[in-house]
């Protein structure tokens, strides 16, 4: 088994076995870039040392006799009295992880080679400042000594000289510091710095290869979900030296703009510097472009190289320089890391430049990126500074600050006096819509993923973090506790709904997102993509919003987001408490007006796409006053005493309103209802048709659980829309379709068929059914759940493929065969979930239809599930 490969035999596929530095090291050598000699040790040799604890006999003679090559090939030696060979010793796994693990500069100097290295370089400047450094890397990486000893013993030397940077330092003072370095060594580790450069190699290749395991690599790995069992390779190299004076130099570059992809080499180098003083931050860096004035011929080479790179790796590249004596050495190349932004940017451009394909393209961006791109994050560093002071469920993406408002009205209220605002509450409900509108961000105590603040803040794509229950708040005090302040009203707060994080005080936002580049990697996303990708919206914002993203449809139009305004919701309510028929009629015909014209809307926006509009779908208590104020309004409004109103509230009252009185149960009750809403559809419909416009409503009913509901309401709205085509003496073809969202029409969707002419599946209720878990309470047993691995993750968030997955694919198989223009879509909140829609893809759904905002994420996810 080969342990050891010389640069000259790698290449940049095997980043599995020699890591990703020591393959890109091999393939830049390969091409024939000047690159300092070395070999690479593989990462199954650190594996192999891991597990026996020490360094096997194979692997030692490998090492040696690749060590003769290079003595061979460089004419230097290990302690030679003439030509010392100095070596850098580097870890560098599969994927990189910058400055997790270890690499020791310089090895091979001892008390007498640098004696040798300062005559035989006439610079002893350089050489005991290589010598100092080795003390110290290898003190740090081998012995565990804190490097800042030796750091705090030369920043005290330089004071008492009274220097203020290294480059004042003198040979003297360097063979000083030396001598300081080689005392702090013996005195911390308890024996003599190792004078033998073998002995130096090997125990330095072990702390690499140690080096795999130590905390911060580990934390690294399982932030960023690399495996522990890849292991590190190392890389052995000959030194070349960026400190032997002004002639010399060091520097890192991007081949592009690594924060905004712009085109054009960027970076930073110094002169008279070694690796890492660039990123030490001890020296200010200065700007590539400059080293174009201080060696235009260094220059142009490396800007030759570095296009050379990126057509190579046909990608944007990081990649660290080192000049020694006006001869330029690359010592690393890599993909280099990116912002959001300039991975759209970068993508995009290569693309159109031929360089990749649009398909390529798409497999660089991840749906992160674009919720990134979409909203507003906060300045970077003012976060870290911040600290916060709860958290809760990140229930809808973006960050904001503003002053704290507990009531809806109060909210509008300064909003509408200029303010910008957070709305703070315990939970809210459809007539806190107008005061959510105009928040910055909604924060609610209690509720989850699938809560009405979550549901509603994702569709206006407004940041919003809900079941924060570190927050006690008190709406009639106006004022929360966070377990040890007091928020009051007025007081500034920030809100991060990607983090689920809440901070006191003011953040600044970076607001540099282009919306221009999403929507072009949009539109080729939905080119390449084989599902379709409607939108849950029906307010003239959302409805925009999402066909700018690329929605092919609506797939879900809430009539009950409709009613939530202050007059509508008056009608509503007189509607149900009225006994009366007359007045409920009047009332229907007041709701009709309204709906009309907002389904005119929704229509002919929506013009040639198919738009589903659910009818009326929530559960009664949604829309029966709260106090009694508003039960005297209803009273007021319908001529009828307070008694009379509260005793129809207190008759309307479900135990459990959820599995009560709502969806089309409403409609058998009351079937006057939907029928208006169609009659309000229909009539919108006749008349965009008249000017011309093309128009495809597909009315869905909720909340199906049996065939003769679906019957018994289809046949009442067909005679209704047969009465509004007669009367317009036209006609329009429509659809009616029903949810899936009760087990039992998941299992007989066989029977439904036969009534229903498209299906979706409503994944919230359908979990929340299947499981028993309800969606608004399960905020407070989830957790637990997850903590204790018996859930991976919310079903409510990432689709449960199991039990919900499993009556889908029922369902689907019971009606497809026979009714193959049946479509199904899902209208669920996993619709929007990148990681749920490969599943549904799968399973065979014709459309997922998600919030507005999600919509990006979810084209490019199907479009790379497409490729
Ligand atoms: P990291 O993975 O933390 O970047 P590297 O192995 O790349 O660590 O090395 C750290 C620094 O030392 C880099 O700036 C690199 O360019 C420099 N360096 C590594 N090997 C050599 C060498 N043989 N000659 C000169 N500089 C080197
Ligand atoms: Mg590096
Ligand atoms: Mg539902």
């Amino acid at each position: 088994k080969k342990r050891v490969y010389n640069f000259t035999e790698g290449s940049k596929e095997q980043k599995d076995l020699l890591g990703g530095k020591g393959a890109n090291l091999a393939e830049m050598t390969g091409i024939g870039l000047p690159v300092p000699k070395g070999f690479t040790i593989t990462t199954e040799a650190c594996l192999e040392y891991l597990d026996s604890k020490k360094l096997l006999p194979e692997l030692v003679k490998e090492i040696e006799e690749h060590i003769a090559r290079l003595e061979n090939e460089t004419g230097k030696k290990f302690a030679d009295e003439e030509n010392p060979l100095l070596v850098s010793v580097r870890s560098g796994s599969k994927f990189s992880m910058p400055g997790m693990m270890d690499t020791i500069l310089n090895l091979g100097l001892n008390h007498q080679s640098v004696e040798i290295f300062a005559r035989k370089t006439e610079n002893p400047v350089f050489a005991y400042d290589c010598y100092r450094r080795l003390i110290q890397m290898f003190g740090d990486v081998v012995k565990g000594v804190d490097k800042n000893i030796f750091e705090e013993a030369l920043t005290l030397y330089k004071a008492a000289q009274g220097y203020s940077s290294d480059i004042e330092m003198k040979a003297e003072d360097w063979k000083e510091i030396v001598q300081q370095f080689t005392t702090i060594y013996l005195k911390e580790v308890g024996e003599n710095f190792p004078q033998d450069p073998s002995e130096q190699l090997y125990a330095a290749v072990e702390a690499v290869f140690t080096s795999w395991n130590n905390p911060r690599a580990v934390t690294y790995r399982r932030i960023h979900e690399i495996s522990d069992k890849l292991g590190t390779a190392v890389n052995i190299q000959e030194m070349v030296f960026g400190n032997t004076g002004g002639n010399s130099g060091t520097g890192v570059a991007f081949t592009r703009n690594p924060a905004t992809g712009e085109a054009g080499v960027f970076g930073e180098f110094l002169l008279n510097a070694q690796g890492e003083d660039v990123v030490a931050g001890i020296r200010t860096p200065r700007p590539i472009q400059e080293l174009k004035q201080d060696q235009p011929a260094i220059y142009m080479q490396f800007e030759k190289i570095c296009h050379q790179l990126e057509a190579h790796y046909q990608d944007m590249q990081d990649i660290e320089f080192t000049i020694e004596e006006g001869k330029l050495f690359i010592l690393q190349t890599r993909n280099g890391k990116r912002t959001a932004k300039a991975a759209f940017k970068i993508a995009t451009q290569m693309a159109e430049d031929g360089v990749i394909s649009k398909e390529e393209s798409m497999k660089r961006l991840t749906p992160s990126m674009i919720t990134q791109l979409l909203h507003p994050v906060f300045d970077e560093q003012m976060l870290a500074e911040s600290k916060s002071v709860a958290k809760g469920l990140p229930a809808s993406p973006g960050a904001a600050s503003g002053r704290v408002y507990f009531h809806a009205q109060d909210a509008q209220k300064a909003h509408a006096a200029g303010q910008k605002v957070i709305l703070l509450r315990t939970e809210t409900s459809p007539e806190d819509i107008e005061g959510m509108v105009v928040s910055e961000a909604i924060v609610t105590s209690r509720g989850g993923m699938t809560s009405h603040a979550a549901v509603v803040a994702r569709g206006m794509g407004v940041c919003c973090v809900v079941g924060c229950e570190q927050l006690t708040i008190n709406e009639k005090l106006k004022q929360a506790y966070d377990g040890t302040h007091t928020i009051n009203e007025g007081d500034l707060l920030s809100v991060d709904g990607t983090t689920g994080k809440i901070y006191r005080g003011e953040i600044k936002l970076d607001k540099t997102q282009d919306l221009e580049l999403l929507v072009k990697v949009l539109r080729w996303a939905s080119q390449i993509g084989n599902m379709q990708v409607r939108a849950n919206a029906e307010t003239v914002e959302d409805i925009r919003a999402a066909l700018e993203f690329g929605a092919s449809g609506i797939g879900l139009a809430r009539t009950e987001h409709m009613f939530f305004g202050k007059e509508r919701i008056l009608e509503m309510r007189k509607m149900f408490l009225s006994e009366d028929q007359v007045q409920r009629k009047q009332s229907l015909e007041t709701l009709k007006a309204f709906q009309k014209k907002d389904f005119a809307e929704i229509l002919s926006l929506t013009e040639g796409m198919p738009c589903t509009i659910r009818l009326l779908d929530p559960p009664l208590h949604e829309f029966m006053p709260k106090t009694k104020e508003e039960y005297e309004q209803v009273a007021d409004a319908c001529g009828q005493t307070v008694d009379f109103i509260m005793q129809r509230g207190k008759d309307l009252e479900e135990f459990n309103p959820m599995l009560g009185h709502r969806g089309c149960r409403l409609a058998i009750t009351y079937p006057e209802i939907y029928e208006m809403q169609v009659e309000a559809i229909m009539e919108a419909a006749l008349e965009l048709v008249k000017t011309g416009k093309q128009v495809k409503p597909e009315i869905m009913i909720p909340l199906v659980a049996e065939e003769k509901e679906l019957t018994y309401l289809k046949k009442a709205l067909e005679d209704k829309i047969q009465l509004v085509f007669e009367k317009h003496q036209m006609k329009i073809a429509y659809k009616i379709g029903a949810m899936l969202e009760i087990p039992r029409a998941c299992l007989t969707a066989d029977q439904l068929a036969t009534s229903a002419q498209f299906f979706s599946f409503g994944t919230n209720d359908l979990t929340q059914l299947t499981y028993g878990f309800s969606r608004d309470d399960s905020v407070k047993f989830l957790p637990d759940y997850i903590d204790k691995g018996i859930l991976e993750d919310d079903p409510f968030q990432h689709l449960d493929q199991k039990g919900v997955g499993s009556l889908m694919q029922t369902a689907i198989a019971l009606v497809k065969p026979q009714h193959k223009d049946i479509s199904f879509g899902v209208c669920g909140e996993v619709g929007g979930d990148p990681d749920s829609v490969s599943f549904l893809q799968k399973i065979g759904l014709d459309y997922v239809s998600c919030s507005p905002y999600r919509v990006p994420a979810v084209l490019l996810t199907v479009a790379q599930m497409s490729i």
